[in-house]
């Protein structure tokens, strides 16, 4: 269901996105008149400015000139072709370094961030919309475009492009890349209400709480990479910030899904590292941005080697051989794989991706999206051997009681309509506590695991070997009669008598068996049966051990 309504998001979107139709935008890319220092006569279309620095948009400043405050301006004009004259004109600015404010021939257009005292960090890729009142004031054909920036740190200014186009074509062209990201982020999010609302059907299964929990942190950090979700933030909070906020909330959920996966216990030290990681990690982010820019490959490198220790020192306390344990190391692998590969071609001039993938800037998003569909398998896995594990005894993957229980009512039920005859036989491994006394008990559930496979082996598919308790088993034989039970109880002992189990030292060990054997007709019940199975293999014990003893119930009169 949601992910047919995710589907109909997506075809209803995509299409509209993508058919975007008009005038091609400007780029105002290239050479810029800048000045540091800051006065709003410069916002002012014939402000003298030939005497000013040029300078190349995109690009960055950097300054520690002396008397230098953070402030700057840019200006430029632009001629505008015809056919913007009839439609909305828009500028689109690309990411800017920090707080700035778009002037259109001397009128404020907007900005973002605020400027001193009270300065918000943080300037993400936005559209303004200039009036009609401003474009009306053009001087001799041409538009003077006036930009005043502020950045809290040395390094800054107009690091995107600038573009002025028809509004609506322009919003319309930055939508494909923010309708990849709402797939993605819709994707996430509609895995973690699935895996929340199973959480709700079976509260036992807190690994879907967990994975619920980690896909909603994904979201939101899928989601701050949005330029719709980046301007909404604006007034509040950098973007880049709570993108780190989510994945250090994402920490200890992800940490106690690991350890729900591979059936650890949570001890007080795991318990005090994860609280540490995710405290540290939170005061990262909330480091002033310049230093959060300056150690953010740190942080994820830090993050990333984090990710591989916690599943690696699982995946070694663990029960090994785990398919679900397979597929999160093989999601943790390929997303430090990638992550790494960024960094090296980031900072060590590695191979860039975008050489080997034309148009994939970084291979993180296809190592994330690996890692969080391996964590969602390992999840559903870890479900299916539980569900497994409810009617599976895992020590001798024999059926276990209450599925035996089951069969029996079920088939009850069938005799008393259909008529025949059922048989269950109880068997008991003889002397066993001395198996576990003399070689220990790895020897004696080693036993066991031999003498469930033998019993399945022996049994017909229509029939249910079960593990009844410790070292007691019954089988449930459908249309069945005294012989028939005799003679399977027989061969089984046949078979059991030439099991040989391995001991430490080299020796090896047999069992034997006793065996109830009772057969009952239409008026059999599940109590009558198991009493006289019971009562019957408790006869055989009496009489020697390694025998069987069987009893036909004979009907009660009235
Ligand atoms: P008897 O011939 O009278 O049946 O003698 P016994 O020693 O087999 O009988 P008893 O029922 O007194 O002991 C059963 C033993 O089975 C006791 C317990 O240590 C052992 N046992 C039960 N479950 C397990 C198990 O899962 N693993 C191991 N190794 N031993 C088990
Ligand atoms: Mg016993
Ligand atoms: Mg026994």
């Amino acid at each position: 269901m949601i992910a047919r309504i995710f589907l109909a998001i997506v075809l209803c979107l995509v299409p509209r996105a993508l058919a975007a139709s008009g005038p091609e935008p400007l780029r105002l890319d290239g050479g810029w008149r800048w000045a540091p220092g800051d006065s709003p006569a410069r916002a002012a279309p014939g402000h003298p400015d030939a005497g000013w620095a040029v300078v190349q948009v995109p690009g960055e400043w950097e300054l520690h000139a002396p008397g230098y405050d953070g402030h700057a301006w840019y200006r430029r004009s632009v001629e505008l072709p015809a056919e913007l004259a009839d439609g909305p004109v828009g500028v689109q600015l690309g990411s800017v370094g920090d707080a700035f404010e778009l002037f259109w021939n001397g009128v404020r257009v907007g900005g973002s961030g605020r400027f001193p005292p009270h300065f918000v960090e943080g300037v993400t890729p936005i559209l303004l919309l200039v009036p009609d009142s401003a474009l009306a004031r053009r001087a001799g054909g041409r538009h003077v475009v006036a930009i005043r920036v502020y950045n809290g740190y040395a390094y800054g200014g107009l690091m995107g492009g600038v573009r002025v186009g028809r509004y609506d074509v322009l919003a319309q062209r930055r939508s494909p890349r923010d309708v990849v990201i709402g797939g993605l982020v819709s994707f996430f999010l509609a895995i973690g209400i699935y895996h929340l609302a199973f959480f709700f059907r079976r509260r036992s299964a807190r690994e879907n709480l967990y994975f619920a929990l980690l896909c909603g942190a994904v979201s939101v950090y899928g989601a701050t990479f949005s330029i719709s979700v980046q301007e909404l933030l604006v007034p509040w909070a950098n973007s880049y910030r709570v993108g780190i906020w989510a994945m250090t909330a994402a920490i200890p959920a992800f940490v106690a899904l690991v350890h729900r996966l591979f059936d650890l216990r949570l001890h007080r030290r795991d318990v005090l590292l994860t609280t540490a990681a995710t405290a540290a990690c939170a005061l990262i982010a909330s480091l002033p941005l310049a230093a959060l820019a300056a150690y953010g490959p740190w942080v994820d490198l830090v993050l990333m080697a984090g990710l591989v220790i916690v599943v690696a020192r699982a995946w070694r306390a663990g029960p090994r051989g785990r398919p679900h344990g397979s597929v999160l190391g093989i999601g943790t692998g390929t997303f430090a794989a990638a992550v790494m590969y960024d960094l090296l071609s980031e900072h060590v001039s590695w191979l860039p991706v975008a050489r080997i993938l034309p148009g994939v800037p970084s291979l993180f998003w296809i190592g994330f999206l690996v890692f969080v569909v391996c964590v969602g398998i390992a999840t559903a896995g870890k479900w299916a051997t539980t569900e497994a594990t409810a009617r599976v005894d895992p020590l001798t993957e024999l059926a276990r009681r209450h599925v035996l229980d089951e069969a029996l009512r079920r088939e009850c039920d069938r005799l008393g309509r259909t008529g025949g005859s059922l048989a269950l036989v109880m068997l008991d491994l003889d002397h066993f506590k001395q198996v576990n006394d003399r070689h220990g008990h790895g020897v004696g559930d080693l036993v066991l695991a031999r003498v469930g496979r033998l019993l399945r082996s022996c049994a017909r598919n229509i029939d249910t070997p079960a593990r009844f308790g410790g070292e007691e088993f019954a089988v449930l034989l459908c249309d069945t009669g005294l012989d028939g039970a005799q003679a399977f109880a027989a061969r089984f002992r046949r078979h059991l008598a030439e099991l040989r189990v391995p001991v430490p030292g080299g020796a090896t060990i047999g069992v034997t068996a006793s065996a109830g054997i009772a057969v009952g007709s239409e008026i059999a019940t599940p109590e009558a049966l198991l009493e006289a199975a019971d009562r019957a293999l408790y006869r055989a014990k009496l009489d020697g051990r390694d025998r069987a003893v069987g009893v036909r119930l004979e009907p009660v009169a009235l």
